[in-house]
């Protein structure tokens, strides 16, 4: 089978294409035939070693497929169901052998590529607005990179909550697009001093919670237009990792609180997962929630999405197809 690996860690074209045999699913596994992969800035970490992993590894952590075989004790899943997963290393590939019980069966309703684009990105803006900060109706949120992947999501499960939106973005497409997702306000901070505009849409007061992704260049700013008591949600570092800094400040910007949350510890259990997977599955059936998958590339393209993505270039979702 074809596979993206990481045989040394470094830059876009460290991801090789490589042949592997397909691999057989041990007790409690499954064997999934891949039809769709996300592509996530996660992979850049650890394309990149800003996440450690052992060499070589076949990069990814996102899928939907059919279930080829599974392994003996496989209870929750059979050959041939549709299934998505998210948070095991290895989706960048024709097939994976995955924990079973890490699987979530898709809805009838939707197909291998919108159950691939929903799983990580959907399940982090799940997590992120009800249980990192539980976002309030009436309440004033700041969403940085509002029209990427788990930006335009972020956006729609904030205004579904009755929340108002700030969003930023780099271009005035993306401002359009953050728009068009429901955000009441959106900043193009390519040109603009977010800080400034925060401020000054929030007439001084300041926002009660800011979802930032992108990290080492909005940081210091984020902590200027939270109002006291505010929510410092960092998940990520698209623009760089945020340096180290002294606790004191958040004591002096207002008894501000901090957290730097990840997935994996939102859908630690069988029970958390399912309750996520079918929220978010679940609003995307309805229609409640919409995805936009804004580019398509070949599993042999890998190198090329990584350049789009860490390039600024993309918007929404970002797939590979085997
Ligand atoms: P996106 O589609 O949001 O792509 C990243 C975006 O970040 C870019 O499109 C760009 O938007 C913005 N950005 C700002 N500065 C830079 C820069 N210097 N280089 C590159 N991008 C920049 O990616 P994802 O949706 O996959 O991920 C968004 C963030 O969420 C990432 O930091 C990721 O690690 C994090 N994440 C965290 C999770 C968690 O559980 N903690 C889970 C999933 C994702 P613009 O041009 O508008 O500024």
């Amino acid at each position: 089978m074809k596979a993206i690996q990481v045989r040394a860690v470094g830059g876009p074209e460290a991801l090789e294409l490589v042949d592997l045999p397909v691999p057989e699913p041990k007790e409690h596994e499954a064997l999934v035939e891949i039809k769709a992969i996300g592509v996530n800035f996660i992979d850049v970490y650890f394309r990149e070693g800003r996440y450690p992993s052992q060499t070589p590894f076949t990069v990814g952590q996102e899928a939907a497929g059919v279930v080829g075989k599974v392994g003996a004790g496989v209870r929750n899943v059979k050959v041939g169901d549709r299934v998505a997963y998210t948070g095991l290393q290895g989706s960048y590939a024709e097939y994976a052998v995955v924990d079973a019980t890490r699987l979530v069966v898709i809805p009838e309703k939707l197909d291998f590529e919108q159950a691939a684009a929903a799983m990580l990105q959907g399940m982090t803006a799940h997590y992120l607005v009800n249980d990192s900060y539980p976002l309030a109706a009436g309440e004033t949120s700041l969403i940085h990179a509002a029209a990427g992947g788990v930006g335009l999501l972020l956006v729609q499960m904030a205004k579904n909550i009755g929340a108002q939106v700030i969003g930023t973005a780099g271009s005035e497409e993306k401002v359009a697009l953050a728009r068009e997702a429901g955000a009441d306000e959106v900043i193009n901070y390519s040109t603009h001093d977010f800080e400034a505009e925060t401020k000054r849409l929030t007439g001084g007061k300041g926002v009660h919670v800011v979802y930032d992704g992108v990290g080492r260049t909005t940081f210091d700013k984020d902590l200027e237009v939270l109002r006291p008591r505010g929510y410092l949600v960092l998940f990520g570092g698209a623009s760089g990792a945020v340096p180290p800094f002294d606790p004191i400040l958040l004591s002096r910007k207002g008894s501000l609180f901090l957290t730097r949350p990840t997935l994996a510890h939102y859908i630690a259990t069988r029970a958390e997962l399912e309750h996520r997977a079918s929220g978010v599955l679940g609003d995307i059936v309805s229609g409640k929630l919409k995805l936009r998958v804004g580019h398509k590339y070949a599993l042999a393209d890998a190198q090329q999405a990584h350049r789009d993505l860490e390039g600024r270039k993309t918007t929404g979702k970002v797939l590979l197809i085997p």
